[in-house]
């Protein structure tokens, strides 16, 4: 399989700001921000779509839910409030196929999404 843009990050082919990094994750904000605050949290480890999600991967997407939610009290809209989201797939959005997690915030979200 050809590396994903995300594993290239990882592997430090290609450059991004790096907001965290840990063995098993890494977080990045997006090049193209759709909101003040837009940050992506990516397993080091390529899963491509979450319907390729097992349960031995149930740590590091609870993991990845734990960094955004710190994230989101470092870059302070812990409080204003913010949207994390999973894009699955066509329908869902999804451009780079291994997971990744949006953290999105700094303004009001519409309900229901476009
Ligand atoms: P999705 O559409 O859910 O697959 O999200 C992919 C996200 O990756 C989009 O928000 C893109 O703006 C972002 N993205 C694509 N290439 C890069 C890159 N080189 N550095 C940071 N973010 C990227």
């Amino acid at each position: 399989m050809n590396k994903t843009i995300f594993q290239k990050i990882i592997d430090r082919e290609i450059p991004a700001r790096i907001l965290y990094e840990d063995e098993s994750l890494i977080a990045i904000e997006d090049i193209n921000p759709v909101a003040p605050v837009h940050a992506l949290i990516i397993p080091k480890k390529c899963i491509e779509t979450l319907n390729d999600l097992n349960p031995a991967d149930a740590d590091i997407v609870g993991k990845m839910i734990l960094v955004a939610r710190n994230l989101a009290k470092e870059l302070k809209i812990d409080q204003s409030g913010y949207r994390t989201v999973f894009n699955c797939n066509s329908d869902g959005g999804q451009t780079v196929s291994h997971i990744h997690l949006h953290l999105v915030g700094g303004r009001k979200m519409n309900w229901p999404p476009g």
